[in-house]
């Protein structure tokens, strides 16, 4: 597995590759990688001939209030679990190396959907998003990128951004991973100590509730959000930010919850803000 460190080293590699004939998957990342991530390898490796992984925690989607500084990093358990998975090469960028000390070029949806759910708290964050897929997708120009379900907002907010861009890159969305108990994995777990872990289990009950509940054909949000809403007040380390039913592409709430439908939230267990979700009907 190459690991490249430097834009021009990725040039160069791609280069190589185009040359030779091969497609190229890209899989965007902050590290501190787990069997989510993998699962996007995995899916990168199936579709693509050669597939880059980045991994790189980028300021610029953090406010200043966040834990950009404690965000877990080990770049040496992400490489051996990307050899192990078949990644070709790892991009693993400095700051100064994605960002030059004056940048001032973003890239922003100037429309309401990334305002929405997660926007509120975060209103900075999908520009920070967007401004840095965009340069990923510049420097290592794929066929196809990989993004997790997981991030359902995000997922939609880089669809848009590629159709309103016409960046020619196809964009393939991944099932959530979970721990066995039902968790969403995600790099954050590792802030949560021995009670807030199992306090945490309370967002994978709502999602499941809310789905059995769809399932069994009741389409009322406010009844289904309410029984989930139900579920994680009842926990006394969670704090709910948002738990909203919204239309699967312009992140607006929707009274009806029919097929397409996004059904996500945000909870705060103590200080670690934790995120699930489900699709009405399962993902496109
Ligand atoms: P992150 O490193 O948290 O920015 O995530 C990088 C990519 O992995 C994003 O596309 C996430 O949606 C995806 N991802 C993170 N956790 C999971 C998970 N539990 N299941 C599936 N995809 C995930």
């Amino acid at each position: 597995m190459i690991i490249a460190k430097t834009i021009r080293e990725v040039r160069e590699n791609i280069a190589q590759w185009r040359r030779e004939g091969f497609s190229v998957g890209l899989v965007p990342t902050m590290g501190y990688l787990h069997e989510g991530h993998a699962s996007l390898v995995d899916r990168a490796v199936a579709d693509c001939d050669r597939v880059v992984v980045s991994d790189f925690v980028n300021p610029t989607q953090f406010a200043p209030n966040e834990d950009l500084e404690s965000y877990p990093r080990d770049f040496g358990h992400d490489c051996k679990l990307l050899e192990e998975h078949g990644c070709d090469m790892v991009f693993y960028p400095s700051v100064e190396e994605m960002y030059a000390p004056n940048a001032a070029t973003y890239v922003e949806i100037l429309d309401e959907m990334p305002k929405q759910l997660c926007g509120k708290t975060r209103p900075i964050h999908f520009r920070g998003v967007c401004t840095v897929v965009s340069k990923l997708f510049n420097i290592v120009q794929p066929d196809k990128a990989f993004f997790g379900q997981k991030d359902a907002q995000q997922l939609a907010v880089i669809r848009r951004m590629v159709r309103d861009l016409s960046y020619g890159i196809e964009i393939v969305g991944c099932p959530i991973v979970r721990e066995n108990d039902g968790l969403a994995k995600s790099s954050r777990n590792t802030y949560l100590d021995a009670n807030e872990r199992k306090a945490a289990l309370v967002l994978s009950k709502a999602v499941f509730r809310g789905e059995y509940l769809v399932k069994s054909g009741v389409t009322d949000s406010e009844k289904v959000l309410a029984e989930m809403t139900a579920i994680i007040s009842a926990e006394p380390l969670a704090k709910i930010d948002y738990v909203s039913a919204v239309d699967g592409e312009t992140m607006l709430p929707v009274d009806a919850i029919t097929n397409g439908v996004l059904v996500a939230m945000a909870v705060y267990i103590g200080k670690t803000r934790l995120i699930d979700n489900f699709i009405a009907g399962g993902p496109k």
